[in-house]
């Protein structure tokens, strides 16, 4: 039997698709499809042994699944989802068998993945079994919209309870704790949702939106039904993304909403900090928030990078001497003229165009410039990065930015291409799988299921009553 093999250009005439009969044309394209079953089943242990080891965060990009856009090219709804299933295999490990013997197909195993549990798993592969992927997805459609009602009920009961506190932990964070009725709770959540969507259009481009558009509505109404979530899409940390998208929603209230520029004196975020932290190679531990807790130098650094700065004059007991004008670090002109240039994070990879600092490449601490030459924009993950991260960013003569790994390692503008092609059928004969058996094969015999029953029996193994 003939197998393709990724190098069309390289074959023989022999094997031109058109030049095939009907019979082997289903056969090779049934086998390759087997092949690459198996192949991805490999591919998800390289990608969930990457993950574990945060390898991907030495090039600075946001996620493992923005490394699988930016190196391998993959569409980065697709990525997540990669991403997602190669994280829940670990915990099911046979689905994680039943994929890497051929017998369950990717479209199955990201279905089942969405709301197996250990305790569940074997029902789901006898359903995916005996039935099609979409056998599968009708499924777990259906159960995730029961469990969604289920959810809300206990949500509302938590009405009386309703409460919110903060508290801050001994490395100086901030812990929030909110008790909402399901009702408000959806109110903060969409706000939430808003936010984490508007990062997100920027980040990944246009075609992202409809999917968010989805989820979104999804999410939102109980009563619908929603064929898939953004939210489990095992992005890295989800809960990042909502917090960062927390903070853009306070950000957007007391830049526009409610409050007078009067009051806004009231609201601003103070952050106390001795000169000599700042510069460069300083030390102390003179960093604060006002009514908050002590933060990094670095940080420090980073918030005044780009922010209003009043300058406070003190006397040697630390008694302010004189108060002087508030200015912002960068004047309107030299921002417009940065975003003119710059249109966006220009750290390598990135997308971002909304959110963004201006951050100065040598620090205006240390007796940088507020010129042009002098500044880059950068989102607020990459800035932390430059800052808190480590890495390091310069400009040559010739105008071209350099970014530098913590190890000096410089990022590449664009990703190099792999070293080497792997074979598809030497990953199969290693895997010790005979695409030839059909492993994959569906013993659906054609009557419909009982999507009710189907459900019911998920429910109880998945711990629902
Ligand atoms: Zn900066
Ligand atoms: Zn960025």
């Amino acid at each position: 039997m003939e197998t393709c093999t990724f190098s069309p250009c390289s074959r023989g005439a022999g094997l031109d698709p058109e030049s095939l009969s009907a019979a082997a044309l289903e056969d090779e394209i049934h086998t390759l499809s087997a092949s690459i079953t198996v192949a991805t089943w490999r591919l998800l242990m390289l990608i969930a042994e990457l993950d574990r080891r945060g390898a991907w965060q030495q090039w600075g990009v946001i996620s493992c699944a923005h490394w699988l856009n930016w190196k391998c090219g993959i569409d980065l709804g697709a990525a997540r989802e990669k991403v997602r299933v190669a994280r829940a295999l670990e915990n099911l490990p046979l689905v994680n068998d039943a994929l890497a013997r051929g017998e369950l197909s990717y479209s199955k195993a990201r279905a089942i993945t969405r709301v197996a549990t250990p305790e569940s798993q074997d029902y789901l592969l006898m359903i995916a079994r005996h039935g099609t992927a979409s056998h599968v997805e009708k499924l777990v459609r259906a159960y995730r919209h029961v469990e969604r009602l289920q959810e809300s009920a206990r949500a509302r009961s938590a009405h009386a309870q309703r409460a919110l506190r903060w508290n801050f932990e001994d490395d100086g964070s901030m812990v929030i704790t909110v008790r909402l009725p399901a009702e408000q709770g959806a109110l903060v959540v969409q706000a939430i949702h808003a936010a984490v969507d508007a990062q997100w259009r920027e980040r990944d481009g246009a075609d992202r939106e409809q999917e968010l558009a989805d989820n979104v509505s999804a999410e939102a109404s109980a009563a619908s039904s929603p064929s898939s979530n953004s939210f489990d899409n095992a992005e890295s940390p989800v809960s990042a993304r909502r917090a960062d998208a927390l903070c853009h929603v306070a950000e957007q209230f007391l830049t526009h909403e409610a409050v007078t520029s009067r009051q806004a004196e009231r609201y601003q975020v103070v952050v106390h900090v001795d000169r000599a932290v700042l510069s460069e190679h300083g030390h102390g531990d003179c960093c604060h928030i006002e009514h908050g807790g002590a933060i990094a130098a670095e940080t420090a650094r980073r918030l005044v990078c780009d922010a209003s700065v009043v300058t406070l004059e003190e006397s040697g007991d630390g008694e302010p001497l004189n108060i002087g004008r508030r200015s912002r670090t960068i004047p309107p002109a030299i921002r417009r003229a940065l975003a003119h240039r710059d249109k966006g994070c220009r750290f390598p990879g990135c997308m971002n165009h909304l959110y963004v600092d201006a951050h100065h490449i040598r620090h205006w601490a240390d007796g940088g410039e507020t010129r042009l030459d002098n500044l880059v924009l950068a989102c607020r993950h990459h800035h932390g990065l430059l800052h808190e991260g480590g890495f390091t960013v310069a400009r040559r003569d010739d105008g071209k930015l350099l970014f530098f790994r913590p190890d000096g390692e410089l990022l590449p503008e664009v990703p190099k291409p792999p070293l080497r092609m792997l074979e598809i059928e030497a990953i199969v004969a290693e895997s010790g799988v005979d695409v030839s058996a059909e492993p994959s094969r569906s013993l659906w015999d054609g009557s419909r299921m009982d999507l009710d029953m189907a459900v019911g029996g998920l429910m109880t193994l998945n711990g629902w009553r």
